[in-house]
C-alpha cells in the first residue's frame, strides 16, 4: 500500500532524512520510534508534501500512484491523513466547518458530491461520541483555547470523520492523561482496517500498550536503524535508544 524507498529530505538545504525506506501493507500498523531530532516529524512533514521540506532523493508511492507528483490536498483526496505533533488553532474558523469543508474537499477530489448538512451533523456527532467528545466543543474556532489532550481528541474526530486509508499520526499521545489516552487509542483501533494503513510516530512505548504495531522501526540520525516486532519497543523503554540503535 505505501513504499518509502532510499528518501532523502533536506530543510533549508542542510540533509534531515538520509536514506529512508519503509513498506506497509494495508491492515497493518507500524509504529516509528526515536529520540529528538531523529527525523520523525519530518518524514511526517515530506509525506504530507509540506512546503519547505525538499525532496532531494527517494520516491514515495501509494497505491502504486507516486505520491511525490501530487499536490498537498490531492494526497488527502487520495487518503491521506496526517496528524500534527502541535494541532494549529484557526481562530475565526469553527470545528464544525473545518471538518465540514475538508470532508467536502476530499469528496469533491473523488467527484462525489458534497455531504447534506443534515448527514454531516449526523455523522459527526456520532463520531464525537464515540470519542468521548463534548459536542459543544464541535461550535468552538479550531483548538483554539483547547488542552492539549482536547486536541489530540479533536485531531481523532477529524480523522474519523475523514476516514483515510493512510493515517500518519505524529506524538498524538504526547500531553495526554492516561484517560484521554484510551479515548484516541480507541480512536486509532477503530481506524484499524484491513483496508487502510496506520503509521505511529511516538516517543513512548505507552501507546503501543493499547494500540498493537504489526512492525516497531527505530529511527535515528535520518535512517531507519532497526526494524522488529511489538516486543522491539518493550525492549526500547528498557534499554533506551542509545543500546537499541
Ligand atoms: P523528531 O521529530 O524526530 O524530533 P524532526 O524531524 O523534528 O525530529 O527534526 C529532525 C532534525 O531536523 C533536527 O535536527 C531539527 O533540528 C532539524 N530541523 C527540523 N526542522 C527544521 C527546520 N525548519 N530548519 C532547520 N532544521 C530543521
Ligand atoms: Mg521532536
Ligand atoms: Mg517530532
Amino acid at each position: 500500500m505505501l513504499k518509502i524507498d532510499n528518501l532523502h529530505v533536506a530543510v533549508d538545504g542542510k540533509a534531515i532524512l538520509k536514506g529512508l525506506s519503509l513498506e506497509m501493507n494495508a491492515g497493518e500498523v507500524h509504529a516509528i520510534m526515536g529520540p529528538n531530532g531523529a527525523g520523525k516529524s519530518t518524514l511526517a512533514a515530506a509525506i504530507a508534501g509540506r512546503d519547505g521540506y525538499e525532496i532531494t532523493d527517494g520516491s514515495i508511492t501509494f497505491k502504486g500512484k507516486d505520491l511525490l507528483d501530487l499536490e498537498p490536498h490531492e494526497r488527502v483526496g487520495e487518503g491521506l491523513f496526517l496528524g500534527f505533533q502541535y494541532p494549529v488553532e484557526i481562530p475565526g474558523v469553527s470545528n464544525l466547518n473545518f471538518m465540514r469543508t475538508a470532508l467536502n474537499s476530499v469528496r469533491k477530489y473523488r467527484g462525489e458530491d458534497d455531504m447534506s448538512a443534515a448527514d454531516f451533523m449526523k455523522l459527526i456527532r456520532a463520531k464525537a461520541a464515540d470519542l468521548q467528545m463534548d459536542p459543544e466543543m464541535l461550535k468552538r474556532f479550531v483548538n483554539v483555547g483547547f488542552s492539549g489532550g482536547e486536541k489530540k481528541r479533536n485531531e481523532m474526530v477529524q480523522m474519523a470523520v475523514l476516514d483515510p486509508a493512510f493515517a500518519v499520526l505524529d506524538e498524538t499521545d504526547s500531553g495526554l492523561d492516561i484517560d484521554a489516552l484510551k479515548v484516541v487509542a480507541g480512536g486509532i483501533n477503530a481506524q484499524r482496517r484491513d483496508d487502510t494503513c496506520i503509521l505511529l510516530i511516538t516517543h513512548y512505548q505507552r501507546l503501543l500498550d493499547y494500540v498493537q504495531p504489526d512492525r516497531v522501526h527505530v529511527m535515528a540520525n535520518g535512517r531507519i536503524v532497526r526494524s522488529g516486532g511489538k516486543d522491539l519497543a518493550l525492549e526500547l523503554e528498557e534499554k533506551g535508544y542509545a543500546a537499541v540503535a
